[in-house]
């Protein structure tokens, strides 16, 4: 923060109402919209509604012939879309798309861009948000529009020292709030001096708008000053990982399992039960730690952030790295045998019991359902 607020200082300060309008990344990839660039573009109607001064949601589309996921964008909540089309934005590159986003940031001037906290919004937004000299909150859970001014806010809030902060201004900021301090805590962070605001969200975490069959917007299409000399990377071959691919962040119903299953054959068991509910296979770091399973099954603050409509924990304890991945889900079911295991505190059903007694109980159950 202090390194950004001197670089700002060095280059003058910033015209904060120079900026307008909430930008989300609309992440795709072969020319298939992500889930959480919905969500974004959702999460971003509800931002610019409470901004008010006609601020618009605009999602941003970069890629090559993808014009057809501008109305996807529109029936999910977005008033604008940018363009941001050429051959040489086919693949995902790190030079290519931080080159054709920070020339469109600058050239239209944003006040906050979202991006997903997915590989790739990892790895674009510190680059773009470097080359604008502006601030980014990466792996948010909570955004909220701060509608006093910052000092009164950080009076309040935090042992800031506010010393440097205009007490007449009323620049209506973004609150962003991520687990800090291995989840222990959530920290709220304000980037008061510089635009525009940047946070990446994570996948599961914000609400999609209900589809709006047919809704239409405004297309910009964005002519990219992009050359082959831009790029210093160059895609020789994409080869599909030959290990499952698990989609947790789209699952409806997870079946995970942690150290309680006592070893890697107790995945075959859970594996069983997914199949049987039409659920997908999640687990606990413990679990991954062990060698059990792949890491992409992993749920909680450094695996997969998930919000289905049913999540089984299966000898999980309940870690607050744990939960802060999963206590979003809409129906929480934990099976532990220990009945003072701290899952109990977020479950809406709790089993106590042996997982190898109670979940061949269940699916026989589903069975004779
Ligand atoms: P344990 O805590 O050992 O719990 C096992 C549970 O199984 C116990 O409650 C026990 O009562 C129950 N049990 C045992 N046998 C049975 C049985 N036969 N039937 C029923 N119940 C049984 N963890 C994550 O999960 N995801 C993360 O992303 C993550 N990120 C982390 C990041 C950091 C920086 C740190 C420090 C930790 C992180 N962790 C994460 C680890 C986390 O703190 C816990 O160690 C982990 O979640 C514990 O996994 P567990 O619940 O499977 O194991």
């Amino acid at each position: 923060f202090k390194a950004i607020e001197k670089t700002a200082e060095a280059e003058g300060p910033v015209d904060l109402s120079a900026y307008k309008h909430v930008w989300v990344y609309a992440e795709q990839r072969r020319g298939k919209l992500m889930n959480v660039a919905l969500e974004l573009i959702g999460e971003g109607h509800r931002l610019s509604r409470e901004i008010g001064d006609d601020t618009k949601v605009c999602a941003v589309v970069v890629g090559n012939k993808i014009e057809h996921l501008a109305k996807e964008c529109y029936e999910y909540g977005a008033d604008t879309v940018y363009l941001i089309e050429d051959d040489l934005l086919e693949n995902y590159t790190t030079d290519g798309y931080t080159k054709v986003m920070v020339d469109a940031i600058k050239k239209y001037k944003p006040e906050i861009v979202l991006l997903g906290a997915t590989h790739i919004g990892r790895d674009l937004a510190p680059r773009v948000a470097a080359r604008l000299n502006t601030g980014l909150t990466a792996d948010c859970t909570r955004l909220d529009v701060k509608v006093s001014s910052y000092i009164d806010y950080a009076n309040k809030n935090t042992t800031l020292d506010t010393s440097s902060l205009d007490p007449n201004s009323d620049d209506k900021g973004l609150k962003q709030t991520r687990p800090a301090f291995g989840g222990n805590l959530m920290a709220t962070i304000i980037c008061p001096k510089t635009r525009p605001q940047m946070s990446t969200v994570r996948p599961g975490v914000m609400q999609k708008k209900e589809k709006a069959e047919g809704a239409t917007g405004e297309l910009i299409k964005v002519n990219p000053a992009i050359q082959k000399s831009d790029i210093r990377t160059e895609i020789v071959d994409i080869v599909k990982s030959a290990k499952e691919i698990v989609s947790l962040t789209d699952a409806e119903i997870i079946c995970s399992g942690g150290r309680g299953l006592g070893d890697s054959s107790g995945f075959e068991m859970i594996k069983k039960f997914a199949d049987k509910v039409g659920g997908v296979v999640g687990s606990s770091r413990a679990a991954v730690d062990a060698g059990w399973i792949d890491h992409s099954h992993q749920v909680g603050q450094t695996g997969t952030t998930v919000k289905p409509r049913i999540y089984f924990a299966c000898g999980i304890s309940g870690a607050i790295q744990h939960l802060a991945g999963m206590q979003t889900s809409d129906i929480i079911v934990a099976i532990n045998k220990d009945p003072d295991a701290p899952i109990f505190e977020v479950a809406d059903y709790g089993i106590v019991g042996d997982l190898y007694k109670v979940i061949p109980q269940i699916i026989e159950e589903w069975d004779n359902a």
